[in-house]
């Protein structure tokens, strides 16, 4: 297992979170895990864990199971968003497998304890697994229906006391329409909270951004398709959009 590194100067950053959709890990698939593209993404944290950054992370659970599907078919929603809940703890632990056998120290944290499986989620505790340089890879969500990743990321971003929240997407920043389907879409190198809010950019949904606001964490969102990309955001290198006060 590798050794805390030294902190670098060369990041702005000592303790982030990214937040990644359960979608980015199925890659081509229509659903599930892709592992070469878990592996992918496990060393691109790898990466940055490198560089002496204590690193959280928040994986969805959109490639498994989504509440509002279920619920769109006639299961209850609070029953289908604890499936929900649970599709994620599977990506985190598919995320630690893929980080271990890069020989990075991580921590699973679940919002719903299962003792088995994984670590409960107590504060203190996942603090310092952080300044041991282990990776926390936060799961189950906020352990509460009617929520989102999104949400449960900018939560363990500022409890953390991250300095920023780092949304691997599948474009290089925020559009002001979808910049797959309009050619003439434009991508803001700079937002405010409150302008990505109000015009409902699906940044992240909207709890999750006031909550980002209330505690002045800045979001920036990237590609993850960007090989090597996340070291180059950390550095402020390359192209995202920075949401900030
Ligand atoms: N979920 C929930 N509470 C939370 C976080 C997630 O109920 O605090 C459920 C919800 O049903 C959601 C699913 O877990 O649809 C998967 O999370 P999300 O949709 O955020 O995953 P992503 O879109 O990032 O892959």
């Amino acid at each position: 297992m590798s050794d805390a590194p030294n902190p670098s100067s060369q990041v702005k950053y000592k303790r982030v979170l990214l937040k990644i959709s359960g979608e980015a890990l199925m890659g081509d698939q229509g659903y599930g895990l892709h592992p070469p593209t878990v592996a992918r993404i496990a060393a691109e944290v790898k990466a940055v864990h490198d560089l002496g950054v204590e690193i959280c992370m928040v994986i969805g659970g959109g490639n498994i199971f989504r509440g509002l599907q279920g619920s769109a078919q006639g299961m209850e929603r609070t029953t289908a968003d604890y499936m929900g809940m649970l599709a994620t703890v599977m990506n985190a632990l598919a995320m630690q497998a893929a980080l271990e056998a890069l020989r990075i120290h991580t921590r699973v944290i679940s919002a719903i304890p299962m003792d088995q499986v994984c670590e409960p989620y107590i504060r203190r505790r996942a603090v310092r697994h952080l300044e041991k340089m282990r990776v926390c890879i936060f799961a189950a969500g906020t352990g509460n229906p009617f929520f989102t990743t999104d949400t449960a990321g900018a939560l363990r971003a500022v409890e953390m006391g991250c300095e920023a929240i780092f949304k691997g997407t599948k474009v290089d920043g925020i559009y002001d329409k979808d910049p797959k389907k309009f050619d003439d879409a434009k991508r803001y190198d700079t937002i405010t909270y409150d302008e990505a809010l109000i015009k409902n950019l699906k940044v992240m949904d909207a709890s999750a951004l006031a909550l980002a606001r209330d505690n002045d964490l800045p979001i920036i969102v990237f590609s993850l398709d960007e090989p090597g990309g996340l070291v180059g955001i950390l550095r402020g290198e390359g192209r995202f959009t920075l949401v900030h006060g």
